[in-house]
């Protein structure tokens, strides 16, 4: 029997233990409480603020440049990626996971020439690989990187990819999406002509905008690259350039809320402060689930405090349904796996979430395990 009293967010939802969309604070959301007209000079000021701190965020003052996108986080990335890569360019995609093959995918349905790196989901790119491939062919202008891979929540050495392809003298696309914000990622030392994110991650606004974090002298270049008109960034950076304004109806909203999200993550203490609190969300959780038999996918050190994905238990009484509708009943939402290589589930360690929700995730986890009989939350170990 679930406990009356589920855990609840501040303004009364289950806890998103997710990729996204995540639990948000409730001023976040009370932020979207105005009517703003595009053109309203109050508006117009929290959205410069928000490009100009996510620019900062960066460390990409002086030299880079924030471009929004209206939409979600693909956006963003469709954006960069048909932007920026010209359209007789030829992109290399480093995949080990769904967001890179996303990438290949929008790249290949623009038309642009494409090459594809692969990796087993649980394995970073192969740097050696990497090299051999940009020295063997001279056609590929720019290599896409994802930063934390949100299908197992790896974390891709995106520094050493990024210093390779400089020194191969190719350019780099970064989806950062999933951790811009509370894993470093500074452009000053991580080179790369363009960087993917959006609101509603680790940023903790909601959903609705992306944007791309574009080096000045990069996106200078890309005029008519484009080969939508709204996903443009050179157009719509001129816009920004000339007038200060969208060229299509902003998400008014999602933009204060973001300004709003963005105080809060400097009162918690930027990148720094954000990552520390998902670290320990994440060495709670993982710490709670082997205690409990769970074994994670990832080791340790390839695992990324953003989401953790666990083996599928092997006991024939486990049903992951029943664990996933007796979470709900408790107040947590988990995320289904959506790897190749093992069967599994995912916890979310992202959004407005304390370790103190953590250790309630890991009592309701208890409980559901109870009452389905199952002692022991293992993988059976014969593949190992
Ligand atoms: C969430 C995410 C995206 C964007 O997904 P949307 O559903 O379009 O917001 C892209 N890349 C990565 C790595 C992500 O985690």
């Amino acid at each position: 029997m679930a406990p009356s009293v589920p855990a609840r967010s501040e303004t009364g939802d289950p806890l998103l233990l997710t990729p996204g969309p995540l639990t948000t604070s409730a001023t976040v959301k009370q932020a979207m409480v105005h009517d703003w007209g595009s053109r309203d000079a109050g508006f117009i000021a929290i959205n410069k603020m928000v490009l100009e701190k996510i620019c900062e965020l960066a460390g990409g003052q002086g030299t880079h440049v924030t471009v929004p996108v209206q939409g979600s986080g693909t956006f963003a990335v469709e954006a960069m990626i048909t932007s920026f890569v010209p359209r007789t360019g030829k992109l290399l995609v480093l995949m080990n996971g769904a967001y890179g093959q996303r990438a290949r995918r929008i790249a290949e349905i623009a038309g642009r020439g494409v090459a594809a790196l692969e990796t087993p989901e649980d394995t970073p790119p192969d740097l050696a690989r990497l090299e051999a491939t940009l020295k063997a062919d001279p056609a590929i202008t720019h290599v896409f990187a994802v930063h934390c891979e949100t299908t197992s929540g790896i974390l891709n050495p995106i520094r050493e990819i990024a210093l390779l392809v400089q020194r191969l003298g190719r350019r780099l696309l970064v989806d950062s999406m999933s951790a811009f914000g509370a894993i470093e990622i500074d452009a000053r030392a991580v080179p790369y002509d363009a960087l993917a994110a959006s609101s509603n991650k680790c940023l903790e606004g909601v959903p609705g905008l992306g944007f791309v974090v574009c080096r000045r002298e990069a996106l200078a270049e890309c005029k008519g690259n484009a080969t939508t008109l709204v996903l443009d960034l050179h157009d719509q950076a001129e816009g920004f350039a000339k007038t200060g304004q969208y060229r299509f109806t902003p998400p008014i909203h999602v933009i204060a809320a973001l300004g709003r999200a963005i105080e809060e993550h400097a009162v918690e203490g930027g990148v720094a402060g954000r990552g520390r609190r998902y670290r320990e969300n994440a060495r709670v959780l993982i710490d709670g689930m082997r205690a409990m038999g769970f074994r994670t996918l990832l080791g340790d050190t390839l695992q990324a405090p953003i989401i953790v994905t666990f083996h599928m238990p092997s006991d024939p009484r486990f049903r992951f349904q029943r664990f996933y509708d007796g979470l709900k009943d408790r107040g947590y939402v988990i995320y289904p796996g959506k790897l190749t290589v093992a069967d599994s589930f995912r916890m979310g360690c992202i959004g407005r979430l304390y370790p103190h929700h953590m250790l309630g995730a890991l009592q309701a986890v208890r409980e559901v395990l109870d009452e389905m009989r199952v002692t022991n939350g293992g993988p059976a170990l014969a593949a190992e």
